[in-house]
């Protein structure tokens, strides 16, 4: 993993014009560059013309604040935050979203958005997890990069955040996420290395935390061999707000820009450390100039003047939180309503909670709530009826709670509104509990002992405990929807939208189910990331739980048949470039029109690593009339089947069957085909005086000695492992036992290391021998 690129790699224009202005920049011009001027800006170069850029946050809408930093943020469009978004998989829709902040953006002055944020959701409890999009580092690529091309396209530049392993809010500016290898580049950098590659993002931000013992902010590994040489990033990299630790290293190691700035603080280090040659210039140079190609560039795309509908975006708000909603329970069609008096209970259909707290807070435009908008659609055929039940912090007091139940009994159906209050979920503390208020319970409780027919709307950020959930009809999953999430439940609701949302991280039961029980947060300084490999589905799966939800699930009104699946040959040859088609019929069994979400996992049958069970590899959302039926088609390429070899610091396929496994819930696949994968020999690991017999036995270089290590074990019969030969006079039962001897005696030999040969054969088989046998099969 060298290569460190000496220049940047940007618009071959911007690169070259920003080396020539380095060219006439002394020291301290070059250091200035290089830290923020004040919160939310770059300094500004007047001899030069190098203008200063604006950073907002993001991600679910424009937060532009003052100067300092303080009062209100502008009027934005507020959309739903990301996992209502991820939970559309649509990644069209997504992209229309980008472009909207981007117009957004442009309209403000901004020069680069502040998201979207890719880090995984280790666990529910995770603080900020209602910034981010899914447990799944596929999906949560494929949605960032939407984003991404939809914001930059519109001449606005995107921060991909927070660069890596940053799953928790826990002393989150101290914390060292401690991880192997393998999962690092399996769960927690996928997601940035799908947007890096399909979008390439004008800026990555750097996370706080430490990533096995170093600063993310001062990895080199990270920020300069991983980004940068493997994956080709040609932007700049920002540091998390107040994320330097050591200026100096950090710089070296690939980290561009400081924000806020620290006045002369930080920019003094960066001098004296070229003066006393701790620095070399050449890097600092390279630094400014991947940040001034993108300001460069910024300043080319700046659309002076503009200015957006936010009519038009409320509008997309509205739409796309109608696709973020998910059902989760519809008894006996107990959705749509109809009803000619319903009962809405709960502060929430009033006054929703629609995004999150912290630095991605918006001021919206307008905010819509679902009991004004249930009114419109319904109009005076129905007659609605309102009490709040509980309080801001989600207290109940037992009037309120006789209250609700009478209006509740009083009606043909009930819908409480409940989920998470400000204070259970933010920006700079992770969750206590998955739990809801323990008022909300009370009250959904409460109201489905007096009426049969309970809906829940759900409103939060993250996976909830529903202990009630056999005691309802339906149960709708609204998220922290947006400032048009009232309007989007009010048409989930009515049947005006049909449900087509898709969970993006798995339900638990409890929390004592969650694959991170033993780990979270950590403590003293360490989150030792325990469960490896298997976050999300992939814990579930492994360890066989029923979870309340599972990943991928979500209702509606509809009905899909998934009946067929061809893939494009029953043998894939696993090369670079090679690409696998599967062909899936789904069609629409049921009544009204609908959206299924399709989506593929694969499953390797025998592999040489643990794996998990399945992982999501492609996804796609198809519209279906009543009775129409539809052809969607993926292509699967090597990475797909590839899993992260440590040994070897590289991806590699091993030959062998997959199961290609389609349906639309990780726990619904009702289509299945397998392909012969052939894989080429990406590397060879090492044979050293540790390694086993067994692998001489299917290494080139090693298979040549394999029956002498075998022999020198003093079992030369086994050399190959054929059937040994039976005696006539045998029983069945003889020979079966005797056939269970030679199979452990065979795992018994091959899984010895060579280094015991001398002492096994008493000296029989030498030392020096070994030594010789080592040297004829390195491969260096
Ligand atoms: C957050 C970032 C945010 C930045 C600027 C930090 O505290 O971690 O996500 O973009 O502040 O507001």
């Amino acid at each position: 993993m060298s290569n460190t690129t000496d220049t940047p790699t940007a618009a071959p224009d911007y690169v070259q014009r920003a080396k020539d202005l380095v060219a006439q920049m002394n020291l301290e011009e070059k250091a200035l560059l290089l830290s923020g001027d004040g919160w939310w800006r770059t300094h500004r170069i007047e001899r030069l013309g190098i203008p200063a850029i604006a950073l907002s946050d993001g991600p679910h809408g424009l937060r532009k604040l003052d100067e300092a930093g303080l009062g209100q943020s502008v009027p934005a469009t507020c959309f739903p935050t990301a996992p209502g978004l991820a939970a559309t998989w649509d990644v069209d829709l997504v992209r229309e979203v980008g472009v909207a902040l981007g117009q957004e953006a442009q309209a403000s002055d901004v020069q680069i958005l502040l998201g979207p944020g890719v880090n995984m959701k280790r666990s529910p409890l995770g603080g900020r997890n209602f910034e981010y999009f899914s447990e799944d580092p596929l999906l949560s690529g494929k949605i960032a990069a939407a984003y991404i091309e939809g914001v930059q396209g519109e001449g606005v530049g995107t921060s991909l955040k927070h660069f890596a392993v940053n799953n928790q809010e826990f002393e989150r500016m101290a914390c060292s996420s401690n991880l192997d290898e393998r999962t690092l580049h399996e769960i927690y950098l996928p997601a940035f290395e799908i947007a890096v590659k399909e979008a390439q993002p004008w800026t990555v931000m750097s996370a706080y935390n430490l990533v096995n013992g170093c600063y993310a902010s001062e990895s080199e590994e990270l920020l300069t061999q991983v980004l940068r040489d493997r994956w080709e990033f040609d932007g700049f990299v920002v540091s998390d707000w107040g994320g330097i630790n050591d200026r100096v290293k950090g710089l070296a190691a690939g980290n561009n820009l400081e924000m806020p700035g620290s006045g002369d603080h930080n920019r003094k280090k960066i001098i004296a450390a070229v003066q006393n040659g701790t620095l070399e210039e050449v890097v600092l140079d390279r630094s400014v100039i991947q940040l001034l190609a993108v300001v460069l560039k910024a300043q080319a795309s700046h659309k002076p003047g503009s200015t957006f509908d936010p009519e038009a975006h409320h509008h997309l708000a509205h739409r796309v939180g109608g696709e973020a909603i998910v059902l989760l329970k519809n008894d006996d069609d107990v959705l749509p309503l109809n009803a000619a008096k319903i009962a809405l209970v709960g502060a929430f259909a009033k006054h929703p909670r629609f995004q999150g707290a912290g630095s991605s807070q918006v001021n919206p435009t307008r905010i819509s709530n679902a009991y004004d908008e249930i009114e419109a659609l319904v109009g005076d055929a129905v007659e609605l009826s309102y009490t709040p039940g509980y309080d801001t912090e989600g207290n109940v007091s037992e009037d309120q709670i006789s209250e609700a139940c009478k209006a509740a009994e009083s009606a043909e159906v009930a819908v409480v509104f409940a989920g998470l209050p400000d204070s259970y979920e933010s920006e700079g503390f992770d969750r206590a509990s998955i739990d809801l208020p323990p008022g909300h319970n009370r009250l959904i409780e409460a109201v489905s002992a007096v009426q049969p027919r309970v809906v829940v709307v759900l409103l939060n950020g993250s996976a909830v405990a529903m202990p009630w959930a056999d005691k309802v009809k339906g149960i709708v999953e609204a998220w922290l929807g947006g400032q048009a999430g009232g309007g989007a439940i009010a048409d989930v609701l009515t049947g005006r939208v049909n449900p087509s949302g898709k969970l993006t991280e798995t339900f638990p039961v409890n929390l004592e189910q969650t694959p991170t029980t033993l780990n979270f947060p950590g403590r003293n300084g360490h989150a030792d990331y325990g469960e490896g490999l298997f976050v999300g589905y992939r814990y579930y799966d492994k360890k066989q739980l029923q979870p309340q939800f599972p990943f991928g699930f979500g209702l509606s009104y509809t009905t899909f048949a998934y009946t067929e699946i061809k893939t494009g040959s029953a043998i894939f040859d696993a090369d670079a470039g090679a690409e696998l088609t599967v062909e899936v019929t789904v069609k629409n069994t049921g009544s009204v029109a609908g959206k299924e979400v399709v989506q593929l996992y694969l499953h390797e049958r025998a592999p040489r690593s643990i794996r998990p069970e399945q992982e999501l590899q492609a996804f796609t959302k198809v519209a279906l009339d009543p009775g129409e039926e539809a052809v969607v088609s993926f292509s699967l390429k090597q990475r797909n089947f590839a899993s992260y070899n440590p040994d070897l610091h590289e991806w590699e396929v091993s030959s062998g069957v997959f199961d290609l496994r389609v349906g639309g819930s990780s726990r619904d696949l009702p289509l299945q085909a397998a392909v012969d994968v052939r894989a080429p020999q990406l590397g060879l690991q090492a044979l050293t005086s540790q390694s086993m017999i067994k692998h001489f036995r299917v290494h080139p270089k090693g298979q040549a000695f394999y029956a002498e290590l075998v022999t020198a074990m003093g079992f030369p019969k086994l050399v190959e492992p054929e059937e040994p030969s039976a005696d006539a006079n045998m029983t069945p039962e003889q020979v079966a036992a005797m056939r269970k001897v030679r199979a452990a005696e065979f795992v018994f030999v091959n899984e010895t290391p060579v280094i015991k040969l001398p002492a096994f054969s008493s000296g029989a088989f030498t030392e020096a021998r070994l030594d010789e046998i080592l040297r004829a099969v390195r491969t260096d």
